[in-house]
């Protein structure tokens, strides 16, 4: 088989600045040892996030030009209705100015003191919105999930039975609804198989819980349930992909994922009276219905976005690039999640710093060291954006895994950017055991990851 290649060539270029180790030493020190405080302009590859950094095509950008502003009823905003209708099936779509919008819309009206909300595992703002309103999110990843070295096909499958065990010990009544979030972002972005969506629609029937979608990276599952499931291989991405929405009731999607734009969001959904909840909500928070926090050209961006996310060549390189950096780190001994996800490739910290326990975030340290190597900025995903503390002992409560996250926006950076990258994470691996461990000496209550600010133990 021939290179698969970039499938399309660049039009426009936005240069990156280098800067001197020396350089990059101050910086980091400036951060707090936070890259979230790094300035965007002092990194040289940015894999902190695959949100919102994609590349716009020029019909895209066409788009931006053709944007209707019209406060009510804009065009823009049909074309984007019918966009989404086309994907999801559902009767409402409400746009929002992120996912984290839909998000808090959706658990203001259906969280509260007492309900539980279960999910594969919630994304950090899923969570934080969900706890935000006193209800509890819980994670119940299927056992194959939470084992970074086990390569399966559908790591981000939720467990049946523990999801109908939960069902049954918290009440059906105490849960406004369930999630799945395609593809699992927070463990590894792994897929969720089509089997796997049935069957928690099969639980939630039984129950009559509504089921919805954490939906930011359908395109992206779509496609991996198309090479790894039986009976998809001949479908196209768009049908699998409306074969998913159908068996939910409703979705919340970050359209600064696989909508291929900057800024934008929705919710998606079919209860005709909880849409009427959502959009008097939105209107006091977000923006009237049609527009929704977003500008005329937002809209007609997610609209275009859409139909060039289920396209097969892009998607083909998309999940190939991933797994391309995956394989050439995991060649050099490099402990990842396995397979490599769709969107990202997450580097398991507890086995590549074992002896920087959880409390002095190995995450972290790597986190720093790919920063000061090479100008990579990549994220921590481990116990200093999921850890809590005990509330009796105060000590650290880790999460399952500690894990760096090298995120690869959409359509920005080619096959020699990636190769760099790889470079640097494995000349980091060869230093591993001159890495100290970190300690937080400032953290705000929710999101702490966010602003924290850190300190190497024993400098
Ligand atoms: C990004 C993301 C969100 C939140 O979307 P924003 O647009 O950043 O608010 C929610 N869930 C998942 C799985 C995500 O990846």
């Amino acid at each position: 088989m021939k290179t698969i290649i970039e499938p399309f060539r660049i039009k426009s270029i936005e240069p990156i600045r280098f800067t001197t180790y020396e350089e990059r030493k101050h910086i980091l020190i400036e951060a707090g040892y936070n890259p979230f405080l790094i300035r965007a302009d002092d990194v040289l590859i940015d894999l902190l996030t695959d949100s919102g950094t994609s590349a716009m095509s020029a019909k895209q950008w066409a788009g931006i030009m053709e944007g209707d502003e019209s406060y009510a009823g804009s065009r823009s905003f049909f074309r984007f209705e019918n966009a989404v209708r086309k994907i999801t099936g559902d009767k409402f779509i409400i746009p929002t100015h992120q996912g984290r919008a839909a998000e808090k819309i959706l658990f203001f009206i259906l969280g509260g003191e007492g309900k539980f909300i279960p999910n594969n595992t919630h994304f950090d703002t899923t969570r934080a919105n969900i706890e935000f309103t006193g209800a509890e999110a819980v994670d119940l990843l299927n056992e194959t999930g939470k084992h970074p070295e086990i390569r399966a096909d559908f790591k981000g499958n939720m467990d049946i039975a523990a999801l109908e065990k939960f069902i049954l010990d918290k009440k059906p009544e105490n849960i406004p609804l369930v999630m799945i979030t395609i593809t699992n972002n927070s463990g590894g972005g792994q897929p969720v198989s089509m089997q796997n969506i049935r069957e928690v629609k099969e639980v939630c029937k039984k129950y009559n819980l509504p089921l919805f979608l954490d939906a930011c990276r359908f395109a992206e599952n779509a496609y991996f349930i198309k090479r790894r499931e039986k009976g998809y291989e001949n479908k196209s991405v768009l049908e699998i992909a409306q074969e998913i929405f159908s068996y939910a009731d409703g979705a919340t999607m970050s359209a600064k994922k696989d909508a291929l734009v900057n800024i934008g969001g929705f919710l998606s959904l079919n209860d005709e009276k909880l849409a009427a909840k959502c959009r008097n909500l939105l209107i006091v928070t977000e923006g009237f219905p049609t527009y929704g926090g977003l500008a005329g050209r937002d809209l007609e961006a997610v609209a275009q976005g859409l139909e060039e996310v289920v396209d097969e060549h892009y998607l083909q390189y998309r999940i190939r690039s991933t797994e391309y950096l995956g394989e050439k780190i995991l060649e050099a001994g490099i402990p990842i999640i396995e397979p490599p996800g769709g969107h990202a490739i997450y580097i398991d910290a507890k086995r590549f710093l074992p002896n920087i326990p959880p409390r002095e975030y190995p995450g972290q340290s790597i986190v720093c060291e790919l920063y000061l190597e090479g100008g990579v900025r990549s994220v921590e995903i481990g116990s200093v954006m999921f850890g809590k503390y005990d509330k009796a002992t105060g000590k650290l409560i880790p999460p399952p895994m500690e894990l760096v996250r090298l995120a690869i926006p959409r359509r920005v950076y080619t096959q020699s950017h990636i190769d760099f990258v790889a470079e640097v994470v494995i000349e980091v691996f060869k230093k591993r055991n001159e890495l100290k461990g970190y300690e937080i000496i400032e953290e705000a209550p929710a999101l702490r990851h966010f602003t924290a600010k850190f300190k190497p133990i024993g400098n």
